[in-house]
């Protein structure tokens, strides 16, 4: 299997009816790269970047060692697209020993975009690495955890102003495209809202599936309840891909419902033709590209996304 499997490496993603797909790496460190390239990914979909942040006991990576580490990660892509989602501490990847201790709900609490706002010399100076590595490459940049309207102008304000002071610095930066997390649930019912600020959207499933179904992705004792196929759940991500198709804008998957190939064929019936996963489910998600039909999908996702038991249908 494994062996059969290596084969596709180099076989392009296209359905049987001739849909291309896009398929992505999550990264969490720039050597991650390597991988990505050995597996026949076209870009990172998602460069986790807090992993350069977390266990530092408060000593934050400055710009510099940033810069040089999404630099190397833009490099090693050999043009090719790197998604770059800025800073997403906390809950299930706290900062150091000492960020979530005081906080009785870390998962609602000050995490990712919401810690980024609060701490803004932090922010822009990730803004400023993130730019300068688009020198040298397709860097697109990603931001978890958005849900209100002046979380996104504030956000879109700071990276104009990182902009600004590299102008000042005189120091190169490229065009960049600015996209969205779709993971929390008020997101995804105010698409409009999304679409207007941003160029494309990445739906995070983890935290959608968490929110959506308030189960606590890290709790053992309800993770019976964390169902991926729930009607919720379905809707809310066949909404955004809906969204992003009419509109034009692109619509990424980049949580683990993206590297699950039994979740494949869905994701193709509801329109997805972006995924995003771990570097090891790359070829397993290919193989079922390359067995599908993603016109005659379309009814049957329906019908999944209407069904009581949608575990049932996906066995079909
Ligand atoms: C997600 O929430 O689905 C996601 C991709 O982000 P993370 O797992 O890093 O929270
Ligand atoms: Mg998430």
């Amino acid at each position: 299997e494994r062996g059969r499997l290596a084969r596709l490496k180099n076989t392009p993603s296209v359905t049987l009816d001739g849909q291309k797909v896009e398929l992505l790496v999550n990264i969490e460190q720039p050597e991650d790269t390597v991988g990505a390239l050995a597996v026949g990914a076209v870009g990172v979909g998602l460069f986790r970047s807090e992993f350069l942040f977390m266990g530092r006991e408060g000593r934050l990576p400055d710009e510099e060692e940033q810069y040089q580490a999404y630099r190397q990660a833009v490099e090693g892509m050999n043009g090719m697209p790197v998604t770059i989602r800025t800073v997403d501490v906390g809950a299930d990847k706290p900062l150091d020993s000492r960020h979530d201790a005081a906080h009785l709900n870390p998962a609602l609490g000050l995490r990712a975009i919401r810690w980024s706002l609060s701490e803004p010399a932090m922010f822009l100076s990730q803004l400023r690495a993130i730019l300068r590595a688009s020198a040298y490459g397709q860097v697109h940049l990603l931001i978890p955890m958005l849900a209100h309207a002046n979380e996104i102008r504030q956000t879109l304000e700071l990276i104009e102003k990182a902009r600004e002071q590299l102008d000042k610095r005189g120091q190169a930066y490229g065009p960049m495209k600015i996209g969205a997390m779709i993971e929390v649930p008020a997101a995804a019912m105010s698409l409009p809202l999304f679409l207007r600020y941003f160029d494309f959207l990445s739906i995070g499933t983890n935290d959608l599936i968490q929110y959506t179904l308030a189960i606590d992705r890290a709790d053992e004792s309800v993770a019976h309840l964390y169902d991926q196929l729930h009607p919720a759940v379905l809707r809310l991500i066949a909404n955004t891909i809906a969204a992003g198709q009419a509109n034009g804008r692109p619509v990424s998957v980049c949580g683990e419902m993206a590297g699950d190939p039994t979740m494949t064929r869905l994701l193709l019936g509801l329109g997805l033709r972006s995924f995003s996963m771990h570097p090891s489910q790359i070829l397993s998600v290919k193989q079922e590209i390359l067995r599908a039909d993603a016109g005659k999908l379309e009814a049957w996702a329906q019908a999944v996304l209407d069904s009581e038991e949608p575990a049932a249908l996906l066995l079909e």
